[in-house]
């Protein structure tokens, strides 16, 4: 199975050839296909299988440029929202898709701007919260919600307000709950899809997992 099989856009595809990358990983091969469809997925993986990538290149193909945020990714820790802004910047680079980094400890100033112009978000909760409470960020547009290294999250005490967030993006209607009108609402802006990475899966999470997602899709490596 090569990159150009999984049905990637080309720009993506375009970045994907120049980092030198040739095959796709496991995880890759498994989840790129069901996020290019708008399944929801939950991935048991560790970093270093391509995780990043698995996440990003689909939904990167997924969005057009609209300078308000489609993807928004959490993540527990500063370095790690770094890290992860910095591969949708690489990935996206022939987009025109603008990535913003939020994280605590630094100034509002920067932030502010990026948000105004982004397609991405890629933020650690407290301070993506606070910029809602500010008026600065806004979810309505939100169509693909990534919970990132979520047993960390939840280490780190951050369960209520990663609840918080994902009831602030917009709702996808469980398929058995919808009636056959409203089974695919009308506006694409309600019909998130979440994608929830975790290197464990104790119940605590599971049960998270399940109160996030619709129908999901495992990918386990
Ligand atoms: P991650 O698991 O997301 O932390 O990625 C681990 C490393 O693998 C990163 O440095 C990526 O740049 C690299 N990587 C991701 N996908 C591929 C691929 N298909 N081929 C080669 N390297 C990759």
């Amino acid at each position: 199975m090569s990159f150009a099989e999984l049905g990637l856009s080309e720009p993506i595809l375009r970045a994907v050839t120049e980092k030198g990358y040739t095959d796709p990983t496991p995880i890759q091969a498994q989840a790129i296909p069901i996020i290019l469809k708008g399944g929801d997925l939950t991935g048991a993986s560790q970093t270093g299988t391509g995780k990043t990538a698995a996440f990003a290149l689909p939904s990167l193909s997924r969005i057009e440029k609209k300078g308000k945020p489609q993807i928004l990714v959490l993540e527990p820790t500063r370095e790690l929202a770094h890290q992860v802004a910095e591969q949708f910047e690489e990935y996206g680079k022939h987009t025109g898709l603008h990535v913003c980094l939020l994280y605590g400890g630094v100034g509002y100033g920067k932030q502010d701007e990026d948000i105004a112009k982004a397609d991405i978000v890629v933020a650690t909760p407290g301070r993506l919260v606070d910029h809602f409470y500010r008026g600065t960020m806004r979810f309505g547009e939100i169509k693909i919600l990534i919970l990132d290294e979520v047993d960390r999250m939840l280490d780190m005490g951050f369960l209520p307000i990663v609840r918080k967030i994902v009831n602030l993006c917009p709702w996808k209607m469980p398929a058995e709950e919808a009636d056959e009108e409203s089974k695919r609402p009308a506006n694409p802006a309600t019909d998130r899809q979440t994608l929830f990475f975790s290197a464990t899966m104790p119940p605590t999470i599971e049960q998270f997992a399940k109160w996030c997602l619709t129908d999901p899709a495992e990918v386990q490596i």
